[in-house]
């Protein structure tokens, strides 16, 4: 029998009444197999005596003889005082509220005893413990006893009860199960069978042991993970490689925008919508990453994969985390695939009531080909005609569950995702485990590296002084705070007022204009056509220009308090520059105050342009207490297995796993469906941010 196979209801377990079958439930235990997979979240280690005498070093763990009793209080308050004593002293247990104990804890008796105590009223006393009844008279109990597990609770259960009833289920159940894992995977990792490996994780006799099992089970789950990713992946591809199909050579549509350019693709463009062709051309949809750093051209390769599809019926969305960058996105659509005769149209919450209907019914019956928006995209209202291709720009800052929700309004639509961000190996494991991925090499020709300074904020006029020169040569500047607005009075400066001072102070020659993420669409829309026009010469940001923005004439970035942007944040504010042909600039402006971690970080930016050394640089200071931290295991939540803190297990199992794909490619495990529905379940992971 597998473990999810038993059927019999918690009942079948005695001493389960209505209460704590609620309480049970509010755990989300609902079945057996859910309580036997309740796994403890701590072990307490008993199996070292601690005398009475030690209660101020640790949990005492002793075996005592009851002396006496005593009732202390009144009414409702009278509470039960057991003395006990061990070999090293005497002690005092409370009862509060389980008055039964008078009936347990009998004069004379022996008892395993557990718990914290403490000194007070001239006694060594304890108001939390656990007691345990001996066989005999209790003499020959010379250790402490055994490792017992401490579970997550609710209320309504307490913890000797949760211990009692997966303690039976075990006794009831453990025995009769088989395992879940290939047998040539437990000898090879020398782990336990399913029943030994339930049984150890709950109620270990040695530490070994309950690592022991702890190891077979996120193995085990693991093991299923990748089994699960690698068949969507099989699934996807129809069991043939997507590579196979056609030569990826482009469509007439395609050559005819590439024909207007001003600007021959790069060797690392083409090569990416090669893959994409060939994917488009194969029979099942496409799954792609598009992985290029900052300024490497995606959008465009994303626009002639759009072309693809729409050359075909096809409808296309593509969808912005901003509606800066949509609007962006938008603008250079209408530019190059209007002429086309490519309909494009765009799609934020913001645009109400008449336009929106309108919009809304011409991407119903087919009147627009192309829409670029927010994430209005996959609102309830908005219908497609033909949704043949959806795709997601800087993908990040989406979660798998809006992705999920835009592409269930087409009927398998081909899927294209950017980003300039590295996903964490982890993630392409797991979350991200079925993708194929195409990067862009290389960067379009005749871009410099932007030179990179830093500068202690007392230094801050000597960066100023540079940014008018540059003014002076006809360029443009955007300057980077983290804050809009310093309330607390703190001596940070903020957008707001560094705004006003650059623009009165300091270069009152030049048009000055701010954007942050208060301000309404409407002001920042004007704002950034401003900017984008030359009105404007100096955008003073907070990290709303992070993404996407794309101003070629802008030629120094100024990040003030860089020392509170994290890397990745640093790569693409500074990505902002060094769009056009002239030399460009990054300042990074940090406090006088600079911590060991900041000024590393800081080097780290001073030292490489590359975005992806940049985030395996980051990795590295942040190190894996704060990878395994609470920060990014967020997106992926198993029963015990944690794909981040158990990242190298991971990658074991996800060999097996494809291997034994590779034979069956149907292997499964009904009892790991679930996980299949867990990948689909996954919070947004929009924290993970590398
Ligand atoms: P990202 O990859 O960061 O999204 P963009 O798509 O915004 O980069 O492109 C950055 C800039 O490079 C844009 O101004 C774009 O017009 C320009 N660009 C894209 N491809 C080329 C090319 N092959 N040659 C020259 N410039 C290009
Ligand atoms: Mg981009």
């Amino acid at each position: 029998m597998f473990l999810h196979e038993i059927t019999d209801d918690l009942e079948a377990l005695k001493g389960l009444g209505p209460a704590t079958r609620a309480a049970l439930n509010r755990l989300g235990i609902m079945t057996i197999p859910d309580l036997l997979r309740h796994y403890p979240r701590d072990w307490e280690d008993r199996s070292h005596v601690v005398p009475l005498s030690d209660f101020a070093h640790a949990p005492v763990c002793t075996v005592a003889k009851v002396k006496a009793h005593d009732w202390v209080g009144f009414g409702t308050m009278r509470t039960l005082k057991v003395t006990i004593e061990d070999k090293s002293s005497s002690g005092v247990l409370l009862c509060f509220n389980r008055p039964f104990l008078e009936k347990v804890l009998l004069v004379g008796k022996s008892f395993r005893i557990w718990g914290r105590f403490f000194y007070k009223y001239g006694d060594i006393q304890s108001t939390s413990f656990d007691i345990e009844e001996l066989e005999g008279d209790g003499a020959s109990a010379a250790s402490g006893g055994k490792i017992v597990p401490v579970y997550r609770l609710s209320a309504g259960i307490a913890m000797t009860a949760m211990r009692r009833l997966v303690k039976r289920a075990l006794e009831r159940y453990a025995d009769s199960l088989e395992d879940e894992l290939p047998a040539a995977l437990v000898n090879r990792y020398d782990l336990f069978h399913k029943a030994p490996a339930l049984k150890a994780i709950h109620f270990p006799s040695s530490i070994e042991e309950q690592q022991k099992a702890r190891r077979t089970l996120i193995y085990e789950e693991l093991f299923y993970l990748e089994i699960v990713v690698g068949r969507r992946a099989l699934e996807r591809k129809g069991y043939g490689s997507a590579s196979t199909f056609g030569d990826g050579a482009l469509s007439p549509l395609q050559n005819r925008l590439k024909a207007r350019l001003p600007f021959e693709l790069t060797p690392g463009q083409l090569s990416a919508i090669q893959e994409i062709n060939r994917d488009m051309d194969a029979p099942s949809p496409m799954a792609r990453l598009l992985q290029g750093d900052v300024g490497s051209g995606k959008t465009l390769v994303a626009f002639l994969a759009a072309l693809r599809a729409l050359e075909r019926g096809g409808q296309v969305a593509l969808l912005a985390p901003t509606e800066l960058l949509a609007r962006q996105h938008a603008e250079n659509a209408a530019l190059l695939l209007e002429p086309l005769g490519i309909k494009p149209a765009f799609l934020t919450g913001t645009i109400k009531s008449k336009g929106r209907l309108q919009l809304l019914k011409n991407l119903a019956t087919g009147g627009i080909d192309l829409v670029i928006g927010t994430h209005a995209l996959f609102s309830k209202d908005v219908v497609y005609r033909n949704l043949q291709m959806v795709i997601v720009d800087e993908q990040h800052r989406f979660g798998v569950l809006q992705r999920q929700s835009i592409m269930d309004k087409g009927n398998n639509p081909d899927l294209l995702m950017m980003s300039a961000t590295p996903i964490p190996r982890t993630l392409a494991f797991t979350v991200f485990g079925d993708l194929d991925v195409s990067v862009i090499q290389g960067m379009p020709p005749g871009r410099k590296p932007v030179i990179t300074h830093s500068a202690r904020q007392s230094n801050e006029m000597k960066v100023y002084d540079f940014v008018a020169r540059e003014l002076a040569a006809g360029r443009q500047a955007y300057f980077v705070y983290p804050l809009i607005e310093d309330g607390e009075g703190s001596d940070l400066k903020d957008a707001v007022s560094m705004a006003r001072r650059l623009d009165e102070e300091l270069f009152p020659h030049y048009g000055t204009a701010l954007i942050h993420s208060k301000l309404d669409e409407e002001t920042k829309r004007l704002t950034m056509e401003a900017f984008q026009r030359g009105a404007v010469r100096i955008l003073v940001a907070t990290s709303v220009v992070e993404v996407g923005v794309d101003i070629p004439n802008a030629s120094c970035m100024v990040i003030e308090h860089a020392e509170r942007f994290g890397l990745s944040a640093l790569h693409q504010l500074r990505g902002r520059v060094g769009r056009g042909s002239a030399q460009s600039y990054c300042f990074l402006v940090y406090s006088d105050s600079l911590t060991e971690e900041g000024k590393a970080r800081l080097k780290v930016m001073l030292e490489n342009n590359d975005g992806f050394v940049i985030a395996e640089e980051d990795l590295k200071l942040r190190g894996p207490g704060q990878i395994a931290g609470t920060e990014q295991s967020g997106y992926l939540k198993l029963g015990i297995a944690d794909p981040v803190r158990d990242s190298v297990m991971l990658e074991q199992a996800r060999t097996d796993a494809f291997a034994i794909l590779e034979s069956d490619p149907g292997f499964l495990k009904p009892e790991y469906r679930c996980i299949d529905q867990v990948l689909r379940r996954v919070k947004p992971f929009q924290e993970v941010t590398l």
